[in-house]
């Protein structure tokens, strides 16, 4: 039997792809000669041809953008420091200043305490995960026989926080939200047991982009002597300014009687290349927790504060980048314009009988749902789908979501009008959908 045949069927029964077809479908190899630059670089541009076009603002989610100036300091900045490795603390003491920089600016706009500190992390994922094994390694210390922790964090709270509890054998308890959609504080506290090691809030939260009551958390963490971690990830580079620009924005940060540690991701509304967030930590002894050190293999001693190896210099030098270049005119302008395309889509929604939107939100998150059974929102959602729009899901309630960000400014007659059009078409011909919420 032929080689490449061979492995050909033990590679599609592995990942359960037999398609009943006679010809099998066969793996790539790399190829034996090596292509030229010119050909390469045409497949990648044509394959975008198969994605959203985010840069027209037709998808509410994964990348924030604003305009071409911006993109290209981010980008160019990554390029500069494309090789260089940020575990290389020695090597590139450029990438040490940079990254001591942006977690400095960090700490001051999250009005972090004297003697806090922090880690640049590779997303709001990588951000969870440490303060909860800092978490976790805080909490063995003084309940030895614990074996398993847990943490209570509220129902809308991102399931960064599950992964890392996942990994790290610890229980997870979600808590019921209120009425207005934000989390229940009591129902949080009566939660708390002796094995609890952390609570958190969100500062927004993604599913409806309000805010947890974090000072009320703050006085619960305080009292039960837990950790409480401010996730503020999606929020946390647009609510100071957004907040500066006269929006209702309550305090999160770190002048928060009981906050312990806070997550704000760069690559969000930061506008930095992604694989850019950061971690911060109120004291030192507590940031300490997350470091893995480690010394028995030949090649020496190892010692990271954070869970990658190798890390990108780009994204440093990205995040250091878009901070100098934006200042804290620039970020005012971006949540202007931010805020202002959502109060824009809200307007626009309201007008279109059959359709609600979801309130509160409190920052950049449009959630609107059916008020009419003759429009039903599984079909809203696929005829926006065939004009050309990525539409996200929510569950609860049925709603379609968007994360909006200033690329949108320019998208919102043409959704408006779009989506006037789906609801007449759906309304008139009594379309029914189906439920699709696989968003990630
Ligand atoms: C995006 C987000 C995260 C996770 O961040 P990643 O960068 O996707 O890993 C966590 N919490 C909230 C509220 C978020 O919006």
């Amino acid at each position: 039997m032929q080689d490449g045949q061979d492995v050909d069927i033990g590679w599609c029964e592995d990942i359960g792809l037999q398609t009943g077809m006679s010809v099998l479908p066969t793996r790539p190899r790399i190829g034996e000669d090596g292509r030229c630059w010119e050909d390469i670089c045409r497949d990648l541009i044509a394959f975008k041809t198969s994605d959203h076009d985010w840069r027209g603002g037709k998808v509410p989610i994964y990348v924030y953008y604003d305009s071409e100036e911006l993109l290209g300091v981010s980008r160019d900045a990554y390029n500069l420091y494309f090789s260089e490795n940020a575990l290389g603390r020695r090597a590139f003491p450029s990438i040490v200043r940079m990254e001591s920089d942006v977690i400095g600016m960090a700490l001051s706009l999250f009005k972090a305490p004297e003697g806090a500190v922090g880690s640049f992390t590779s997303g709001g994922t990588e951000s969870i995960f440490l303060a909860l094994k800092a978490a976790r390694d805080h909490f063995r210390v003084s309940h030895p026989r614990e074996q398993r922790p847990r943490i209570v964090i509220p129902r809308t709270a991102h399931p960064a926080f599950d992964k890392a509890a996942h990994y790290l054998d610890c229980d997870v308890v979600r808590t019921k939200t209120t009425t207005d959609l934000r989390a229940d504080a009591d129902d949080l506290a009566a939660a708390i047991d002796t094995r609890t090691m952390l609570i958190a809030g969100s500062a927004p939260c993604y599913p409806y982009g309000v805010f947890d009551p974090i000072a009320k958390f703050g006085q619960i963490a305080t009292s039960h002597g837990v950790w409480f971690h401010v996730d503020a990830c999606l929020g946390g580079f647009l609510a100071p300014f957004a907040r500066e620009e006269g929006y209702c924005v309550p305090e999160f940060e770190f002048s928060v009687p009981g906050v312990t540690s806070l997550s704000a991701d760069l690559h969000k509304h930061g506008f930095c290349a992604k694989g850019a967030s950061v971690v911060l930590y109120g004291s030192r002894a507590l940031h300490a927790r997350q470091r893995f050190h480690f010394d028995n293999w030949p090649r020496g001693t190892y010692s990271t504060e954070t869970f990658l190896g190798s890390r990108p210099g780009g994204a440093v030098a990205s995040a250091w980048a878009v901070l100098q270049f934006l200042g804290r005119i620039g970020f005012r302008r971006l949540a202007r314009k931010t805020m202002g395309a959502k109060d824009r889509l809200v307007t626009g929604i309201e007008e279109i009988s059959g359709l609600e939107v979801v309130r509160p939100s409190d920052l950049s998150i449009v959630l609107y749902k059916s008020s009419d059974k003759a429009v039903e929102i599984n079909a809203v959602a696929e005829s926006m789908r065939e004009k050309g729009w990525f539409v996200g899901r929510s569950r609860e309630p049925d709603a379609i979501h968007l994360a909006l960000n200033p690329v949108h400014t320019r998208m919102i007659d043409e959704y408006v009008m779009d989506l006037k059009g789906a609801v007449d078409n759906v309304r008139s011909s009594g379309r029914l959908g189906e439920h699709d919420d696989h968003t990630y």
